[in-house]
């Protein structure tokens, strides 16, 4: 079977791993230089270590991810509201993570044998002919193929080809997202709700932490006067713990500033061309699911692809298993959204007494199996 997968991040790897893992030998091309590896961090939960697991990946992950036990929410002055020990509810599956999103990259990466990885490229064209996809790549060479993924991300082409009616939404709100020295001692997620904002602190490595934050603004602000706003104005309720990391940000910390957009389709599947990970999906951060669904999707994708008799029941199986869950989260993330947009008098007494609920609830439908 002849495979083209177009993007080599986090779902396009986790792809070709899993489709090596299987005896088959994809194309991979990506956009970027092999040499890229830019991003801030990561928080994986239990569910993507189990993916990790599965892609025989996780012990050379968790060797160097930092082991996320508790996660906790306080409020704008620094007030626990609720506490949750990961483990309570991701036991069944794997460790909380968190790490360099380099380093995701990275280990997947290497994690290739006999895929045909060609960087520095893109496609112009993918021509349906029968029952194969003819490709033509940016420089202007030619390949047929019987299946091709699209794993190329939130602004996917393979998208906009095959489904050009559907773009990525707005959510209403926008980050800033950074990585720096952990001089506030945080040792787990910890998060801290605002009015309208969070700013959010995860330790990545021994000394490191990734930070961030978000607002709520409406779309026709949210470009414009956001990004001119300095970040210690933005945030300036907030007290200790965390908000020294953003008035004593390093001058070289690079903040990364983006609009938070989501994609929500029924459409992944156009006759042999098949959507993955943001491509498909793209979520807002609220879950951190991202990876975990990205990679759940290639695991189920090169399963069905080398179980089914046919590539178009081998599509459909895809669909069918992947469609609930990811909707489920998408569906969470809303929820998680509208939660933090509340005022305080309706947001605090209800995490103070509904946290560890609202968190299991939400999560531990992803502990059934993928
Ligand atoms: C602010 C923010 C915070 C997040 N935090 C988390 C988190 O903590 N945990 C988590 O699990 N998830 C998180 N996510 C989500 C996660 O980053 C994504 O779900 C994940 O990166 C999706 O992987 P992907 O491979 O589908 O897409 P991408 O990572 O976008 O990769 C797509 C790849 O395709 C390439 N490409 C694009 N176009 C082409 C083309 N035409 N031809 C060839 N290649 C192409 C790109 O260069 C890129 O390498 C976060 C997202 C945001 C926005």
């Amino acid at each position: 079977m002849r495979i083209l997968i177009v993007g080599g991040g986090i779902a396009g790897l986790a792809m070709a791993r899993a489709l090596e893992q299987r005896g088959l030998t994809p194309d991979l091309i990506e956009l970027k230089p092999d040499t890229h590896q830019g991003g801030t961090g990561l928080f994986l939960p239990g569910n993507a270590a189990r993916a990790l697991q599965q892609l025989g990946l996780l012990e050379s992950i968790a060797a160097v991810a930092v082991p996320i036990n508790t996660q906790r929410i306080l409020d704008s002055r620094g007030r626990q509201l609720s506490a949750t020990r990961t483990q309570d509810v991701w036991s069944t599956c794997g460790p909380c993570l968190a790490l360099p999103r380099a380093i995701l990259h990275a280990t997947l990466r290497s994690s290739l044998r006999d895929t045909r990885l060609r960087f520095g490229t893109s496609f112009t064209a993918i021509e349906q002919l029968g029952e194969k996809s003819l490709v033509t790549f940016s420089d202007d060479t030619t390949c047929e193929y019987d299946v091709v993924i699209g794993a190329d991300g939130i602004n996917s082409k393979v998208r906009q080809k095959a489904f050009p009616g559907v773009s990525p939404l707005y959510t209403g709100n926008v980050c800033w997202r950074f990585i720096t020295e952990n001089i506030v001692g945080v040792d787990g997620w910890t998060v801290m709700l605002g009015n309208g904002s969070s700013l959010l602190a995860i330790p990545i490595s021994a000394d490191q932490l990734y930070v961030y934050a978000d607002r709520a603004v409406n779309e026709r602000e949210a470009l414009q006067k956001a990004r001119q706003l300095s970040l210690n104005t933005l945030l300036n309720e907030f007290s200790a713990p965390l908000f020294p990391l953003i008035a004593h940000r390093p001058v070289q910390a690079q903040v990364h500033f983006s609009r938070i957009e989501q994609v929500v389709t029924d459409g992944w599947v156009k006759g042999r061309v098949v959507l993955i990970g943001d491509a498909a999906h793209a979520s807002s951060p609220s879950m951190a699911e991202g990876a975990a669904m990205a990679m759940e999707d290639a695991l189920v994708l090169a399963e069905t692809l080398t179980a089914c008799t046919s590539i178009n029941d081998a599509l459909a199986a895809y669909m069918r298993r992947r469609k609930p869950r990811v909707d489920w989260v998408q569906q969470q993330c809303v929820a998680r959204d509208k939660m933090r947009r509340l005022p305080g008098w309706g947001r605090v007494p209800l995490l103070k007494l509904a946290g560890n609920i609202l968190y299991r609830r939400g999560y531990t439908p992803l502990t059934e199996p993928i």
